[in-house]
């Protein structure tokens, strides 16, 4: 072609029997406006001096605008890094009853806020409540969208243009933008601090609680670890002290577990009976961090309390949805049945020996025919257990550009998310579902013909 006006309208291209495809699959008007896109395009590059191209590569530009402008960004992938809790992959996978759960409840309609036997309106904040009551003793619970958000709740809910007591040491960033001293300030509560930035003790508290604040807010160091010179009063204390000055304790608990890590050979993290059983008069966490269910933020206590948080405007406003309470729900009721570790997908990974492992990562090496088995580290993530692994077996791979195959893995279908140590390229099977093994093995290979 030479000059413009022997560019194809849109009118023309429309004619192509690919183009006629890509209607059906791509709907007209978005097929009209990738062919407009790429006709600019063309004339803009052709102005600066590139010749015209001929209407075969007009037609697969179209193509491949489509493909881009409607692939996923939100994608499975596979996670072979051995971060259980990967945040950015993430974090808890659903087991297969809260996803049968969420699937249900996602394709029709639900008694979300209906009361079957009444035959009229109800309460949403029902469906996971009961269970989080058995589960843990509470009073009362209220689930909404995420704990930073739970968080918010109890501070502007309980304590706005009041006093909030929190030690020093426990002034945490979790990380996406939640700082306890932000949060406190967006709440309209005020930081009221104690103690230092290594220590805090029971007479620092004693002294706050004089200025009649609204509460005490206790806060897990979730992500990282002070040593040395430290202490800190244990929780039954604060909640005495608490309690004869009438102010409520509250813990931000972030991972909360309902199992005891301990029995995995990790550090024992605070479980939220213990929270609770020390006198906490609420306690929050997350949906998808130990407990191995989805994004939700749970609060769990005190009747009175809970029920005046339900009636704030930011309850509604944070407020989960039924996907979530299904998922939840479901999460919760392996708990109740004493089979969260052979059921949730985190403790089937937490609990997995490095036997088991070790067999899988040599059954990959085997199928590929190349590499080593060799012992590593798994850690928990996602703000859980700072610091503390789990011996693993790793499949190690040692490939000429190892930053370049790892591009390859993440380029697969789906992509293959592994890492790299030592200047090899290692995968983790503990993060590997079981039932990925296979598309793990064909990506390997495809990767490696290709490098
Ligand atoms: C993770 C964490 C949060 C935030 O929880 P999300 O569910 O991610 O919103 C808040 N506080 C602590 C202590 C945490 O560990």
């Amino acid at each position: 072609m030479t000059d413009l006006r022997s560019l194809p309208s849109v009118e023309h291209l429309l004619q192509a029997p690919e183009i006629k495809g890509w209607t059906g699959a791509f709907g007209r008007p978005l097929t009209v406006d990738a062919i407009r896109s790429v006709l600019d395009e063309v004339r803009a590059q052709y102005q600066a001096g590139s010749p015209l191209p001929d209407q075969a590569s007009l037609i697969r530009r179209v193509g491949a605008c489509l493909e881009d402008w409607t692939a996923p960004t939100l994608r499975p992938v596979i996670n072979a890094t051995g971060v259980v809790l990967h945040t950015n992959l993430g974090r808890s996978p659903l087991s297969r009853d809260a996803a049968r759960a969420v699937v249900e409840t996602a394709l029709g309609y639900s008694t979300l806020e209906y009361d079957l036997k009444k035959g009229k309106r109800g309460s949403r904040l029902v469906h996971a409540e009961a269970l989080l009551c058995r589960l843990t003793g509470a009073e009362g619970a209220l689930v909404v969208n995420n704990n930073a958000g739970a968080v918010l709740l109890v501070l502007a809910g309980l304590a706005r243009r009041r006093a909030v007591v929190v030690a020093r040491s426990q002034l945490v960033e979790i990380g996406g933008g939640f700082r306890v001293p932000d949060v406190m300030k967006q709440s309209g509560a005020r930081l009221l601090e104690v103690g230092t930035t290594n220590r805090v003790h029971l007479d620092d508290y004693e002294q706050a609680l004089e200025e009649a604040p609204a509460l005490i807010l206790h806060a897990h160091r979730s992500n990282f670890r002070i040593v040395g010179f430290t202490s800190e009063p244990p929780l039954a204390d604060i909640a005495r002290v608490a309690h004869q000055a009438n102010v409520p304790l509250v813990d931000d608990l972030g991972s909360g577990s309902l199992l005891d890590t301990a029995r995995y050979g990790l550090e024992h993290e605070p479980l939220v009976t213990e929270s609770l059983a020390a006198g906490c008069d609420l306690v929050c966490f997350s949906g998808d961090k130990l407990l191995g269910g989805p994004q939700a933020g749970i609060i769990v206590g005190r009747a009175d309390l809970i029920s005046r948080l339900k009636k704030h405007p930011l309850a509604r406003a944070l407020r989960a949805d039924k996907l979530c309470l299904a998922a939840l729900s479901a999460t919760l009721l392996h708990y109740l049945k004493d089979e969260a570790e052979a059921k949730i997908p985190i403790w089937q990974m937490l609990s997995a020996s490095p036997e088991q492992i070790r067999r899988r990562a040599e059954a990959w090496c085997r199928g590929i025919d190349q590499g080593e088995v060799i012992p590593g580290e798994s850690t928990v993530g996602g703000g859980s257990l700072p610091g503390e692994t789990l011996p693993t077996y790793l499949l190690a791979l040692s490939v000429p550009h190892s930053n370049r195959f790892l591009d390859r893995l993440r380029q697969a279908n789906p992509p293959l998310i592994a890492r790299l140590q030592n200047d090899r390229v290692v995968l983790d099977p503990r993060t590997v579902l079981e039932d990925q093994d296979d598309q793990v093995l064909q990506i390997l290979q495809t990767a490696l013909r290709s490098g």
